[in-house]
């Protein structure tokens, strides 16, 4: 039998432990830091309620990694709902996508409009007429000059202007990534493309799938599944590493695999030796509210873009179909005491690449802090384990 070590038991790993429990050969060993598997994703309960660290709801554009999940955990569709962002100058909830329906509403209505046709009009110029004959009318209107942007402020003044920038986008991401100014955020592949202003059907996300698991202790048993045939050490983690080698020291026993499939920030791998990966944290606060529910019922979530220390409140019902007189909301403070968001930042990205180029054939890093991507999400660490096993296979 092949030894594989996967390192780090969220869900990148155990995707990646299944992934090879179900391609057979594989003796698996699974090393995790905490005394449990599933990080934040895993279900906690306080006050009767189950709820993880974050939404974490299941949020995918690929069939066929939802029908994998389901069959392993079976999911309940979310039914349509819609994302609300707290502009507390304006005293008022608007649509997050920001949507154009909401912008005759906003105090500044007359100016938001005429920056968003002048950023409009700039792009036009910028094409030639061929080029704009082939267009749809659709395409036309949202084109803004976005891709030009060399730092995220500009993309996004570059996309909807200046005032609907400062009123949604400014203070919630200076808050979100805990730094002074946007312009040192350079990598924004992550952030919407194009269009910007959502028109049309008000459901956050409609074409994706966006689901939740059905049991009360949410995906738990995926992870119990997906580690069947592995040796699982939890509260573990390894001393020793020499990837070039595929050797550790677990529990003080020298190992060297055949393979490693690394889900934790890649510098811890080779002692920081090209300097330290930055991330932001979180702290989650949970609140039991003496009402069925707080939000209406079409909301999940709400963001807060603008002074609040907090980034975001989740009603948990809403996805757990929880039945209880009370529900639970959880206040999201964005902090450095823990490390869950890799900085969106091209610098610190090169930084992460050396790391990954020191790993020799074998050595595959995936999940959100083995990658070092911020949008990584559930659905992605699906699809890295299924990578990882095809390319094995192949
Ligand atoms: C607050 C928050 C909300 C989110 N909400 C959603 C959402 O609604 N929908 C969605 O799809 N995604 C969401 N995500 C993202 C998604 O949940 C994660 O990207 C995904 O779970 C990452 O899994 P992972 O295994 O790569 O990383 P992690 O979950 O970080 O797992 C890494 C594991 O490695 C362990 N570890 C760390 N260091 C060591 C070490 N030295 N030795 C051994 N083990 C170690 C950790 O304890 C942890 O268990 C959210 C993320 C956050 C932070």
């Amino acid at each position: 039998m092949k030894t594989a070590l996967v390192i780090g038991g969220g869900f990148a790993g155990c995707a990646a432990a299944h992934q090879l429990q179900l391609q057979g050969g594989w003796d698996t060993t699974v090393v995790e830091a905490a005394p449990f598997l599933g990080a934040g994703v895993r279900t906690q309960y306080y006050g009767g309620h189950p709820y993880t660290f974050g939404p974490r709801h299941f949020l995918t554009p690929w069939p066929h990694v939802y029908e994998f999940l389901n069959t392993y955990v079976p999911m309940r569709r979310c039914a349509d709902h819609q994302f609300l962002t707290y502009v507390s100058d304006d005293e008022q909830f608007y649509g997050y996508p920001i949507h154009a329906d909401d912008i005759p509403t906003m105090p500044e209505a007359n100016q938001i409009e005429n920056e968003l046709s002048a950023v409009n009009m700039s792009a036009i110029q910028r094409l030639d007429n061929q080029k704009l004959a082939e267009m749809t009318r659709k395409d036309v209107r949202n084109l803004n000059n976005a891709s030009l942007a060399t730092n995220f402020e500009d993309f996004w003044i570059n996309s909807i202007g200046e005032t609907l920038y400062r009123k949604f986008v400014d203070k919630y991401s200076r808050k979100m990534w805990q730094i002074d100014d946007n312009k040192q955020i350079d990598d924004f592949t992550w952030s919407p493309k194009g269009v910007t202003v959502k028109e049309g059907g008000r459901a956050a996300w409609d074409t994706a799938i966006s689901a939740y698991p059905i049991a009360f202790n949410g995906y738990d048993d995926y992870f119990k599944i997906a580690t069947e045939d592995a040796k699982v050490h939890l509260a573990t983690r390894i001393t020793d590493y020499d990837i070039p080698n595929k050797t550790v020291v677990i529990d003080g026993e020298k190992r060297t695999f055949d393979i490693i499939v690394n889900t934790i920030s890649p510098d811890h791998l080779f002692e920081q030796c090209h300097g330290e990966l930055p991330y932001v944290g979180r702290d989650l606060h949970t609140i039991v509210l003496p009402v069925e529910f707080a939000l209406p019922e079409d909301v999940y979530f709400i963001y807060f873009a603008g002074d609040e220390k907090f980034t975001r409140i989740t009603e948990y019902k809403k996805f757990t179909l929880h039945k209880a007189p009370t529900t639970l909301i959880t206040l999201e403070i964005p902090s450095m005491t823990s490390k869950y968001y890799p900085m969106p930042i091209e610098s610190e990205k090169a930084k992460a690449q050396k790391y990954f180029d020191e790993m020799p054939d074998g050595v595959f890093s995936v999940g959100r802090a083995g990658s070092y991507l911020y949008n990584v999400d559930i659905d992605d660490t699906l699809d890295h384990a299924m990578k990882v096993a095809a390319d094995l296979k192949s």
